[in-house]
């Protein structure tokens, strides 16, 4: 899941980012409004957490734009602002929810996930393949009944596998959803998650497809 953090203060910022990574999410970070437009206008994003004060371009006219161009992508707002008109405005504009600052990261992670659920044609919908079973509400996954350890990097490779079942995703799309921009990424990330998964599970579940990626074929219907 990638999520564009639109935040202008560096430290709070930095925080944000470090919480909703380890919860297994893609975080790219715009630090102002114009990079924030510029983002929502070029990438597909899960979610948006979006700032209210910052510089170049307010958050307010960020998400009015976005609106215009008809980007539906669910926006939460943080604002310092505790007004009931501020709240109001947010909400007017298309915002889907807000959390007044200071707030605690972990609400901040069950919202974003409340916000992906309600955006996904398939709210909380279980994925059965085979004896594998992941529950995204949950985030959990079972192998044949018995729960499955996973980091959540691993979750979030096999869970955008299984949404693509017999589609081929390249290492460069897999790698997309599970990082966010500026994060360091290993050349043999994929292929070390791939492994890891094989081994949980079971090795035949992933396939490799030489020179071009990874699948999860389709069940036989
Ligand atoms: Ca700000």
């Amino acid at each position: 899941m990638r999520i564009l953090l639109v935040e202008d203060d560096r430290l709070l910022g930095d925080g944000i980012r470090a919480g909703l990574q380890q919860a297994g999410f893609a975080v790219d970070w715009a630090e102002d409004g114009r990079a924030a437009e510029l983002a929502l206008a070029n990438e597909p994003y899960d979610a948006v957490v979006l700032d209210l004060g910052l510089p170049r371009l307010p958050g307010m006219d960020v998400l009015g734009r976005a609106r215009a161009a008809r980007n539906a992508v669910p926006v939460l707002i943080l604002t310092a602002r505790d007004t009931v008109p501020d709240r109001i405005a947010g909400l007017d504009a298309g915002a889907d929810d807000y959390l007044i600052k200071p707030f605690d990261l972990g609400e901040l992670q069950a919202r974003l996930r409340a916000l992906i659920r309600r955006g996904s044609s398939q709210p909380q919908a279980l994925i059965e393949h085979d004896a594998l079973r992941l529950d995204p509400a949950a985030r959990n996954v079972f192998w044949q009944g018995r729960p499955v350890d996973l980091s959540a990097r691993e979750y979030a490779l096999l869970h955008a596998l299984l949404l693509n079942a017999g589609r081929v995703l390249s290492r460069t799309q897999l790698e997309e959803k599970l990082y966010g921009w500026g994060e360091e990424i290993e050349s043999n990330a994929i292929e070390v998650f791939v492994h890891h998964l094989r081994r949980k599970l079971t090795p035949a579940l992933i396939r490799t497809v030489r020179g071009v990626g990874y699948t999860i074929p389709r069940q036989p219907e």
